[in-house]
């Protein structure tokens, strides 16, 4: 790893901005952000935040919503924890804490204006964008994200014309599945094309 990019990724396990400044009420308890990326990754995958599970575990998307995410991708474990070739960074690095429902709350408002760009810049080898919600979507789609998920979903055909390309997605959380049922156009239609997108982005890793 670049030693530049390494004083980053150190600058970000070390970031207390949530405890320290933050915009509204601080984080509910010790950052722990999460992520993984190099300056190699080919994959993006951009997600929301880490819930209780991830924020235990340290590792993206060891949860339900990462056992879905990689069925979408047709992509085993091996592939998906392989920083040298996919990047999972989310909207916000720490688990926002949640609502007085029990729900994961937004990611912290703090955390992509302090140091999305920067990360960006380090990760030029990366081809195509998954992105997983609105948080995601708004960043990295410009107009093409539309009033909402839907529209920004219903967009991906134009998504795939960007550079880096782009593939908006719902997130893969069971709380979407009124969603996916209501709109089978994302199985039927989207979901073989990521599939054949992650298939000629890691050739020899023989995604199906
Ligand atoms: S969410 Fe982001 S900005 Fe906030 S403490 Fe964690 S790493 Fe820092």
């Amino acid at each position: 790893m670049p030693r530049k990019f390494e004083r980053l990724t150190r600058r970000i396990r070390a970031c207390r901005l949530c405890i320290e400044a933050p915009r509204g009420r601080p984080l509910p308890h010790e950052p722990r952000p999460v992520f993984q990326a190099s300056s190699t990754a080919r994959l993006l995958i951009a997600g929301q935040a880490p819930g209780t599970r991830v924020h235990a575990s340290g590792r993206p998307f060891t949860d339900p919503s990462g056992v879905r995410l990689r069925q979408w991708l047709g992509m085993d474990e091996t592939l998906f924890y392989d920083e040298r070739r996919v990047a999972v960074v989310p909207m916000g690095f720490c688990f926002p804490g949640q609502n007085a429902k029990g729900a994961d709350l937004p990611p912290r408002r703090e955390c992509a204006p302090a140091w999305r760009d920067e990360l960006m810049s380090h990760l030029s080898a990366i081809e195509l964008i998954v992105c997983l919600g609105r948080p995601a979507q708004l960043w990295h789609m410009g107009d093409l994200a539309g009033a909402d998920v839907t529209a920004a979903v219903r967009n991906w055909r134009l998504a795939l014309a960007l550079r880096p390309r782009v593939l908006p997605l719902p997130h893969p959380s069971w709380r979407n599945n009124a969603w996916l049922k209501k709109h089978p156009w994302f199985t039927d239609e989207l979901l073989p094309v990521l599939r054949q997108e992650i298939a000629a982005l890691f050739p020899a890793h023989g995604s199906s």
